[in-house]
Order: structure tokens, then C-alpha cells, then sequence
């Protein structure tokens, strides 16, 4: 526990608690030495070690090192003792341009000189290789005069604990301002994915809202994945254009920061801040839909809250349960989840079966079972189990009852699967990894992921 007057490693003298994230602590510190602010991010060894991130974050604080930029929050030094790490940074005391945008929106000179520097740190730091992949505005700063720092380039590890086990700890937020590409886990390119939330960021500003929000996280998903977005009234066409073009689910077709920078509503006013450069509350948000905006519904801008056990499942499309369920009786499982209601998932089932040429033996509410009928020459069963995590989401389990094996696999690889993928949200794991050891009992796969993952239900 670090106390306020203490001084650290014979230099810091540390001041207030500025804020907290999920590893670490930041302290208002005076540097004896050099007679400036800073802040000092103290973060738990034991914490990040148990967490696996020991080696990402030496690697990334190397990385952040290199980052040097007038807007990118300057990393001064970093110690450690047996316990902890310190990473001693540039002191932002404007503190978070999310707590000014929650107050009202920006108007658009200064959300475009906001914009404007947010773009150049972004290309600056690309151009050497460094990717921040958690842009959001909480992660911008700012500093006496108003002008944008930059935090946590290269240090995502810390926000975004990635973990061996592979199953999503990399969302422990809001996917709010994540790239459609990087819900999806297809892989993804650093660049584009950062344009994206840039341009979510950019909307965030003019609006004083997110452009994709719903209190169901799928349909969040969905509308992210769609770039399904409404423009407020008063935005203006060119900055329509321009959001249109960086909002590209698409990242192959998404607009590069050089066409950005060339762009004309960009470059309005480049390299000078607007006067007055205060980024006092500008436009109340709500006094503006008060005056009868056609806008639907506005949401609050509001910080993300973890996720519970249920939005992990349903935002893991990537998620591999392997590691959870341990081999029971060596079959091969495969299970896939679905937003389908269950009535939609059986009648899709039974019609994939008989496209197959397999028949329903025996049908019992969330329980299938297929067997081969005459068509077929080889002898085959199959059990399918659904799920239901919440009404609008299922996980559906089938494993080989009984026949070949190859045969099996083959049938789902060739036929199930790609019949199946109008239910499908996603298929997890493979045939050979993922295996129940508990059979059709919902709440120990919850209590199991509580238990490993210590998640809130
Ligand atoms: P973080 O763990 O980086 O999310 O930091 C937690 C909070 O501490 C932030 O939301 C800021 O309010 C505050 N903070 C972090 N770094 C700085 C800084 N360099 N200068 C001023 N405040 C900071």
C-alpha cells in the first residue's frame, strides 16, 4: 500500500490516488529531481504473474518506450521491486476527456482538433509497428492546455489481459470500440482495427454518445458487426462522409490514416488549437433532445462494466472452452452457440438430418438424438444437447453416439457444419478438444467458469 508523502525509490514523492484500473494504481507523484508532475502507475507482480502477463508487459513497456510523440503520454521510467512495478509517466492534468464528454459534447472545432491530434499520435506510432488496440476515450487524457495524451499505447496488456488459456479476458469491458474484425477473431491488422475505434472515438465526441450501444450485447454485436449507426442531426455531411468510410466493417476497404489526413473536413484548421481551447462542457446533450431531435433513443455515455459469465459466452466467438471440460468417456464432442430461439435450433437440426439422411430417433425438449436411416450404409448416432445460457442464447452440444469414428467426423465437417451456419454463431473448439466432463448441467458449467475465471453472474 502506497502512502501519500511517501518517498519512492529516493525520488517520487507521491500525492493523490488519480484512478485505478484493473492491475494497477496511478498516484499523482512530484519528482524531486527533476521538479515536474507525474504520475506513477503501480502495478501488482503477483497480480500480472498469476495473470501470465509477466513477459507481454516488459515486452510492451519496451515497445511504449519507443512510442515518443507530443500526444502520446511519455513513459519516463520504469522500476520494480520484488512485489511491484512502477512505470513513471507524463502527467496529464486535465485528467480523462471521457469525464468532459459525459458532460455534454464537443463542438466540432474542437472535437476535430481532438481528432486531428488522436490521428497523429495513431500514425506516429504505426509507423513504428506499434498498434494500441484499445483506443477508447478512456484511454485519452488530456493535459492543462487541453491538449491530447495519448495512454496505454503498447501497454494493452494490462487493459487487456490476454491469456494463455485463450478464452476472452481480452474484452473485460464494453466492445463498444472494437473493430467488427477483432470481435470476430478472424485475425486482424493492428492499423485498421485502431482506425476503427478512432472513428468510434471521433463519433463519441460530436454526439456525447457511442454510435453502437444496446443493453443486450448482442445486439451490440451485431449492430457493430453491420456498422449499423445513426448520425445524429447536427453532424455535419462531411463528417457523415468521412465516418462512413472509417466505420468500414470491412478493413480491407476501410479508409488508411494517409487518406484521413488528406481528408478535407481533417484538415480544417490543422496544427492550431481553436479558441477558446477550453474543453469546457459545450452543448448539453440533453438540452439538445429536448429540442425534439429525431434521434431514437440516445444512450448514456457510460464506462464499461465487466462482463458477466453470460455476456462472456455470448461474445465469444472465438472461445475455446477446451481447457475447462476434461475427457469423460473419449468421444469427440463438438458444440457450437447459437441466438436462435430453441424452437428455430430443433427444426434446423431435424431439417439438416434429413438432409443427410439421418432420421430423429428420439426428440425430448432441448435433447435430439439422430441415428442413420435406410440411405445411409454406414451405421451412425449422434446425441445433440441445447443449452440455454439465457432464452436468447443456447449452446448446442453433439457427440457420436455410436458408430466410425472418421465416418463421423467426416459427416460434420462435409455436412452439419455447413448446413448448420444460418444458427450458428459461432462453433467452439474443435472435435477433439472440447469435452463436457459434467453431462447436461448448465449450472456447473457456470459454477466451472465462476470458479476458474471468477466471473460475476
Ligand atoms: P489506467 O490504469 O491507465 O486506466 O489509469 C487509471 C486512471 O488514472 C485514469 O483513468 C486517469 O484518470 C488516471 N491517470 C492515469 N494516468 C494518468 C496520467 N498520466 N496523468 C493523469 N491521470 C492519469
Amino acid at each position: 500500500m502506497e502512502k501519500k508523502g511517501s518517498i519512492l525509490l529516493e525520488r517520487y514523492e507521491l500525492g493523490k490516488l488519480l484512478g485505478q484500473g484493473n492491475f494497477a494504481k496511478v498516484y499523482y507523484a512530484k519528482d524531486l529531481k527533476k521538479f515536474q508532475n507525474v504520475a506513477i502507475k503501480v502495478i501488482d507482480k503477483e497480480k500480472t504473474l498469476k495473470a501470465g502477463l509477466s513477459e507481454q508487459i516488459k515486452r510492451e513497456i519496451s515497445v511504449m518506450k519507443m512510442a515518443k510523440h507530443k500526444n502520446v503520454l511519455q513513459l519516463y521510467e520504469v522500476m520494480a521491486t520484488k512485489t511491484k512495478i512502477y512505470i513513471v509517466l507524463e502527467y496529464a492534468k486535465g485528467g480523462e476527456l471521457f469525464n468532459k464528454v459525459a458532460k455534454g459534447r464537443l463542438k466540432e472545432d474542437i472535437a476535430r482538433w481532438i481528432f486531428q491530434q488522436l490521428i497523429s499520435a495513431v500514425d506516429c506510432c504505426h509507423s513504428g509497428g506499434v498498434y494500441h488496440r484499445d483506443l477508447k476515450l478512456e484511454n485519452l487524457l488530456i493535459d492543462e492546455d487541453g491538449s491530447l495524451k495519448v495512454s496505454d499505447f503498447g501497454l494493452s496488456a494490462l487493459i487487456d489481459s490476454k491469456r494463455q488459456d485463450g478464452l476472452l479476458h481480452t474484452m473485460c469491458g464494453t466492445p463498444a470500440y472494437v473493430a467488427p474484425e477483432v470481435i470476430n477473431r478472424r485475425g486482424y491488422d493492428g492499423a485498421k482495427a485502431d482506425i476503427w475505434s478512432c472513428g468510434v472515438i471521433l463519433y463519441v465526441l460530436l454526439a456525447g454518445h457511442l454510435p453502437f450501444q444496446d443493453s443486450n450485447l448482442i445486439e451490440m454485436y451485431k449492430k457493430i458487426t453491420r456498422a449499423d449507426y445513426r448520425c445524429p442531426n447536427w453532424f455535419p455531411p462531411e463528417v457523415r462522409r468521412l465516418l462512413l468510410k472509417i466505420l468500414d466493417p470491412n478493413p480491407k476497404t476501410r479508409i488508411p490514416i494517409s487518406k484521413i489526413m488528406e481528408n478535407p473536413w481533417f484538415k480544417k484548421g490543422l496544427g492550431t488549437r481553436p479558441a477558446p481551447a477550453r474543453l469546457a462542457k459545450v452543448e448539453s446533450t440533453e438540452a439538445k433532445l429536448s429540442e425534439g431531435n429525431a434521434i431514437e433513443k440516445q444512450f448514456e455515455l457510460s464506462k464499461p462494466s465487466n462482463l458477466n459469465a453470460f455476456d462472456i459466452i455470448s461474445l465469444s466467438s472465438g472461445l475455446d472452452l477446451s481447457g475447462l471440460f476434461v475427457a469423460d468417456d473419449g468421444r469427440e464432442d463438438i458444440r457450437f452457440t447459437s441466438i436462435e430461439p430453441i424452437s428455430v435450433i430443433v427444426a434446423k437440426l431435424e431439417e439438416v438430418a434429413s438432409e443427410l439422411k439421418l432420421k430423429v430417433s428420439k426428440k425430448d425438449g432441448g435433447f435430439l438424438k439422430l441415428v442413420s436411416s435406410g440411405g445411409r450404409r454406414v451405421e451412425l448416432g449422434i446425441d445433440i444437447d441445447i443449452f440455454e445460457v439465457t432464452p436468447s442464447f443456447h449452446v448446442v452440444e453433439m457427440k457420436r453416439a455410436n458408430g466410425n469414428a472418421f465416418y463421423y467426423q467426416k459427416m460434420l465437417k462435409d455436412g452439419m457444419q455447413p448446413a448448420l451456419k444460418d444458427i450458428v454463431w459461432a462453433w467452439q473448439g474443435d472435435s477433439t478438444q472440447s469435452r463436457f466432463k459434467e453431462k447436461r448441467c448448465m449450472s456447473n458449467f457456470l459454477c466451472k467458469l465462476k470458479f476458474m475465471y471468477d466471473v460475476e453472474f
